[in-house]
């Protein structure tokens, strides 16, 4: 992505150019699948701040649930005083986990929790080393950061990163041209091998995977290569670190994106559409790994907020009544399905995938190689039609479409008209 995602302007001249806008919007207010500018313009927003206002923006419950408990306390720390929405968060949070995960503790964003789970992992094992899959992103702090390699942006010029960590392949059969099962069984062997030459089996405390890789181009991890992960994690003593940060909690069209297999993780950890955009996010393994933990070596500040952990009850609530997991599974079909015809039409979109609302096009030129710049072309002409769209990819050539899960079959049906217009006006 470097280079090639360039700004089209910040709103302020203050905000540092370390950042990067993908648009020149300001917000005035939003609600559900549409964002108001202060402009007065109607945008409909596929990119739900990057996958976390799972049930559309200011859900009337989620924004009720908020308002009650900041007039009630706003932040009463968890480690130093409890609080009912923590409490009530910890509950439904157990009738939503795999089975055996029933330990859990909270912080404030992904990052926080991948850093945590990598921190119980090497407690619990006693190893130190950590392997995660090539186009992974798991943050942006030292430690996450290490874990992430889509994209050299997010390591260049700040090295040396944490030690301990290898990548290994990820099965990505687009890119290898490979069928899916090809793709498994060379990043399977590649992973042994790894473990042969590189990361002993006595210094590999755990794998960390995404159930989809999000920022690195909205690929679904096979659930063969799970399996795999699994098979491997239980005859090496390996912890298995699932990062549903982004495509956790319904997105995926089941409620955990690693459900597509039959493989659960030692360590699981969400964020983003948790709270419906609220800070907070969850790491939960089994009571047993927990207590190889120190007490106290977990834990900050801000984590598990009271006003986040209400919104986030409410947003369970609101997922759970409206049905929202089997709504995603259904206007993800739709809009798969639209975006795989609007694909026929165009020798550049090499792929069209997606799970649940997790949905990408891939693009690619005339010799078959990584094409940002359709990438970032699509992104402009959708932003011309209202439509806000994000890329991605490790090479920058993806872009991901993110509705919330409250989408309508009429907004999915207007979303597939203007990617197909934007297509036409960017692809010709
Ligand atoms: N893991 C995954 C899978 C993510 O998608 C992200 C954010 N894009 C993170 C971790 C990091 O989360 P945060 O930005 O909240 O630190």
């Amino acid at each position: 992505a470097d280079g090639t995602d360039a700004s089209p302007g910040a709103p302020s001249a203050r905000l540092s150019p370390a950042l990067k806008q993908a648009t020149p919007i300001v917000v005035d207010h939003a609600s559900g699948t549409w964002i108001t500018g202060t402009d007065g313009r109607r945008y409909l927003d596929f990119t739900t701040g990057i996958g976390v206002t799972s049930t559309g923006h200011c859900h009337p419950r989620v924004v009720a649930a908020a308002r009650e408990q900041v007039g009630k306390i706003i932040h009463a720390q968890y480690t130093t005083v409890m609080h009912t929405p923590l409490l009530e968060l910890t509950e439904k949070l157990g009738t939503v986990l795999p089975t055996g995960l029933d330990s859990v503790f909270y912080a404030n964003s992904g990052s926080e929790a991948v850093e945590a789970s990598i921190r119980l992992a090497r407690m619990a094992t006693g190893r130190p080393n950590i392997i995660a899959f090539h186009g992974g992103f798991h943050g942006r702090t030292v430690a996450a950061a290490t874990l992430t390699t889509a994209g050299t942006k997010f390591r260049s010029g700040f090295a040396p990163m944490m030690g301990g960590v290898h990548i290994a392949p990820f099965p990505y059969a687009f890119r290898y041209g490979w069928d899916l099962d090809t793709a498994v069984t060379f990043a399977l062997r590649e992973l042994d091998y790894l473990l042969q030459t590189v990361s002993a089996v006595a210094d590999t405390a755990a794998f960390i995977i995404e159930p989809v890789l999000g920022d690195g181009g909205y690929l679904p991890t096979p659930p063969a290569f799970l399996d795999g992960l699994r098979e491997r994690a239980d005859r090496h003593g390996i912890v298995l670190i699932v990062d549903e940060v982004q495509a956790g909690v319904g997105r995926t069209g089941k409620f955990w994106g690693h459900q597509f297999s039959d493989s659960t993780p030692d360590v699981l950890i969400t964020a983003k559409g948790l709270a419906s955009g609220f800070p907070i996010s969850a790491i939960a393994a089994s009571t047993a790994l927990m207590s190889t933990a120190l007490p106290g070596s977990q834990g900050g500040t801000y984590g598990g907020n009271a006003v986040a952990a209400a919104a986030a009850v409410a947003t369970l609530d609101v997922v759970e009544d409206e049905g929202l997991v089997e709504n995603a599974r259904l206007r993800g079909e739709q809009l798969l399905g639209g975006l795989r015809a609007i694909a026929a039409r165009h020798d550049q979109i090499g792929d069209a995938r997606g799970l649940g609302l997790m949905a990408a096009f891939e693009f690619v030129d005339d010799a078959g190689d990584a094409d940002p710049g359709a990438a970032l072309a699509l992104q402009k002409a959708a932003l011309d039609r209202d439509l806000l769209l994000l890329t991605c990819g490790a090479l920058g050539n993806v872009v991901r479409i993110i509705p919330p899960l409250v989408v309508t079959r009429d907004e999915v049906e207007l979303g597939l008209e203007r990617i197909a217009d934007a297509c036409d006006a960017a692809l010709g």
